[in-house]
């Protein structure tokens, strides 16, 4: 395998091509938007940077990661010679299905169909395909070049072969990949967004503010980052989706969305990719807005 295109140039799209070019796959990074491309090609920039001047990589490491990987705007072109896909694309049932029977239509039949969702079916989406053994979820973490976990989830259909060699690829980008079934919200999210929810619901309640509830959390029980913070840096529309596919998907009241939550990306609150989020990252990353008119 040595050509993988991804789908998608956002948060994570741009993160996962990172990490493949770092490991010395040729990247075909694909993304409706010409912005988002090039956005996302200044925050590999960025990020490879940072890990210079961490003393983790070198100039030439910097430079042959940015020469793997070459941009494309148009999906038939980009996907040319894959042998693997992931789709990284927004966080949306109807847009993975149309780019997913897209994707059978225009890769080679041996290609393998990965997909980076958070929370929806992969079985739903392998059965747009006239390939569903070959479709798998390959679940990467934020930040991607970062976090070691790859939760692969194996669809009903996927085949053990293709089970294998994704498990087996995830290691060789030193990452540590988990395999898991195919319900809303995988493991990750179905813990994950939950406690966030909850958070939330607690400013809403206006039990406490956005760096009180932070606090307890990081200090109280040890968690690198607050659950608003991290929301922020997940992208509020992102969980909002996440939130709602659980909904729907186990029709349980547990996992409806905070009215804070739906308000705050109504209003275009995203996070960090937005500016503001419940922290504001406008001027100064650390400079704290609690979003108080939010509360009821
Ligand atoms: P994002 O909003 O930052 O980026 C999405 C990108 O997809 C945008 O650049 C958009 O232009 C592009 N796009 C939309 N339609 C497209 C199309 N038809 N073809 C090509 N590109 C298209 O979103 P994100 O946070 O990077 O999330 C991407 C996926 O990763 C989602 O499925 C999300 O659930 C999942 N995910 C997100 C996180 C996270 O922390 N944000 C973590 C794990 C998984």
């Amino acid at each position: 395998m040595k050509n993988i295109a991804v789908i998608g140039a956002g948060t994570m799209g741009n993160g996962i091509a990172h990490t493949f070019a770092q490991s010395g796959y040729n990247v075909q990074l694909i993304d409706i938007s010409q912005d988002s491309l090039d956005k996302g090609l200044a925050t590999i920039t960025k990020n490879l940077d940072r890990m210079i001047a961490k003393e983790r990589i070198t100039e030439l490491d910097k430079q042959s990661t940015l020469d793997n990987i070459s941009s494309f705007t148009d999906i038939t072109q980009g996907v040319k010679n894959a042998s693997l896909v992931v789709e990284a694309a927004t966080e949306n049932v109807d847009l993975k299905l149309k780019i997913f029977k897209q994707l059978d239509e225009i890769c080679d039949a041996q290609t393998i169909l990965a997909t980076n969702t958070s929370s929806i079916s992969i079985t739903q989406i392998a059965a747009v395909t006239s390939r569903p053994g070959k479709v798998i979820g390959m679940h990467f973490m934020n930040p991607v070049p970062i976090m070691k976990l790859v939760e692969i989830i194996r669809g009903y259909d996927t085949s053990d072969d293709v089970t294998t060699t994704i498990m087996e690829l995830s290691k060789k980008l030193g990452k540590i990949p988990t395999e898991v079934n195919d319900y809303p919200g995988f493991v990750a999210n179905r813990i994950l967004m939950p406690m966030i929810n909850e958070s939330i619901e607690t400013l809403y309640n206006g039990v406490a503010g956005v760096s009180e509830i932070d606090t307890v959390m990081k200090l109280g029980m040890a968690h690198p980052m607050g659950p608003l913070q991290l929301a922020d840096f997940i992208g509020l529309d992102v969980c909002l989706s996440i939130l709602n596919v659980m909904y729907d998907g186990f029709k349980n009241p547990k996992y409806a969305p905070c009215p804070l939550l739906v308000n705050m990306v109504r209003a275009g609150k995203l996070g960090v990719k937005s500016g503001e989020g419940f922290y504001d990252y406008s001027e100064s990353r650390k400079a704290e807005k609690v979003a108080k008119q939010f509360i009821k």
